[in-house]
């Protein structure tokens, strides 16, 4: 006797919706912001200074830009490499859209690769094929928190003389080769908004070992405005004297948002192992169900997981994905689908990206979808959240 989905009317694993992520947020955290907004200056104060210094601790590069949100970094990111109209960027097709629009927003033209079927980062054979004389750069995303392969993209950069962007949005924390996330690309962006690993509540930052790339990020991020004499393309007036010597934006976060990422990053890598318990937990109940299929790990990734993706196998299971993800949602688990393939976006689609560009990328879209999965998570809601997927498994398997 297999049990009756709620969504025919059965009775719901459980009565509260859990959803796909969710920020971690204690006392230590509150106390934090309190003591910040209380201080001497809530924005371009002292806590900049020791957000940066952390980052940089905690990646081993050598210096860190901090900026309101991830796809800031993004754009700053592009701007200090001088991507521009006329050039093409290479950018991982399942990703969330900032990381296609930081190139749109520079005028430039993405250019999409696929993704590897089993671990759904870029495939690097894809990247090799698409590259032309007028490619700049690479925007290689860590998708799910797993390290993409670094090795063999800063090869392919190396032979062809192009940059390489990862956008770490998802793995702060992982390591690749033993070697932490942040100190390998020319520019590595990261997001703190709430459902990532560690949040700001909105806030993003770059990373990089290149001193030049380092003072042109710090340029962007703050107007192009600048007070250091060395930059400065005109005879300083005074003591009050700055000068705008680019185009830039404020692209700037506050103290007390500083202040909150400070304290989460103290906890990062509680968190770390927290989500490692998690997908120890959720790998062993599905991976022996055949009518599922889990994500691929590689060995250089010691990955602190942000996204848990379920994949269906459809040979073995009378649902569509679509019904799946609705059955999940009557049971309460909300899940989510990470991603749409970025071209597919009618932004897009009337830009004259055409579907079929990156086929593994629109299959694996077909059939994914990412479950609940944070530090927060208390062991019964995990049992539950693996209680529905079986109960849903057992009632459409073939
Ligand atoms: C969240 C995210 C971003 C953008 O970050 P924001 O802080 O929301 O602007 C960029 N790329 C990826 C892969 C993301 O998941």
């Amino acid at each position: 006797m297999v049990d009756k989905l709620a969504i025919l009317g059965g009775e719901p694993v459980r009565k509260d919706k859990i959803f796909y992520g969710k920020q971690c947020i204690d006392e230590h955290d509150v106390e934090a912001v309190v003591k910040a907004l209380t201080g001497s200056a809530i924005t371009c104060g002292p806590y900049i200074d020791e957000l940066e210094n952390k980052l940089c601790k905690i990646t081993g590069a050598k210096y860190a830009v901090a900026v309101s949100n991830g796809t800031a970094a993004l754009h700053i990111a592009c701007l200090a490499l001088g991507i521009e109209e006329g050039d093409e960027v290479i950018v991982s097709s399942i990703t969330f859209a900032a990381s296609a629009n930081c190139v749109r927003y520079c005028g430039a033209t993405p250019v999409f690769a696929d993704i590897r079927p089993d671990t759904y980062n870029i495939d690097v054979e894809d990247v090799k094929r698409k590259i032309t004389d007028k490619t700049k750069a690479i925007v290689a995303v860590d998708f799910t928190g797993q390290a993409t392969e670094l090795d063999e993209l800063r090869k392919i950069c190396k032979e062809h003389n192009l940059y390489l962007i990862e956008d770490a949005a998802h793995s702060i924390g992982t390591k690749y080769n033993g070697q932490p996330v942040g100190s390998i690309a020319d520019i590595t962006t990261f997001s703190f908004h709430p459902v990532k690993t560690v949040t700001s509540g909105e806030g993003g930052a770059c990373t990089t070992n290149d001193p030049k790339i380092y003072k042109r990020l710090a340029l962007f991020r703050s107007h192009g405005i600048t007070r250091d004499q060395s930059v400065m393309q005109n005879e300083s007036h005074g003591p009050w004297y700055n000068e705008q010597v680019m185009l830039g934006y404020n692209y700037r976060i506050t103290d007390f948002q500083a202040a909150l990422l400070i304290s989460q990053l103290d906890k990062l890598e509680r968190f770390s192992n927290r989500r490692k318990e998690i997908k120890k937990m959720y790998d062993a109940a599905f991976g022996e169900m055949p009518e599922l299929y889990l994500q691929t790990t590689i060995p250089e990734s010691d990955t602190t997981q942000h996204l848990y993706i379920i994949r269906l196998n459809s040979d073995k299971l009378s649902c569509t994905r679509r019904e799946f993800f609705e059955a999940m949602s009557a049971e309460g688990i909300q899940p989510q689908v990470h991603y749409l393939p970025v071209y597919r976006h009618s932004y897009y689609e009337n830009l004259g990206y055409k579907k079929g560009l990156c086929p593994v990328a629109e299959a694996t879209y077909e059939t994914i979808m990412s479950i609940p999965f944070y530090p927060a998570l208390t062991q019964s809601e995990i049992d539950d959240v693996i209680k529905a997927v079986k109960k849903i498994v057992e009632y459409y398997r073939k």
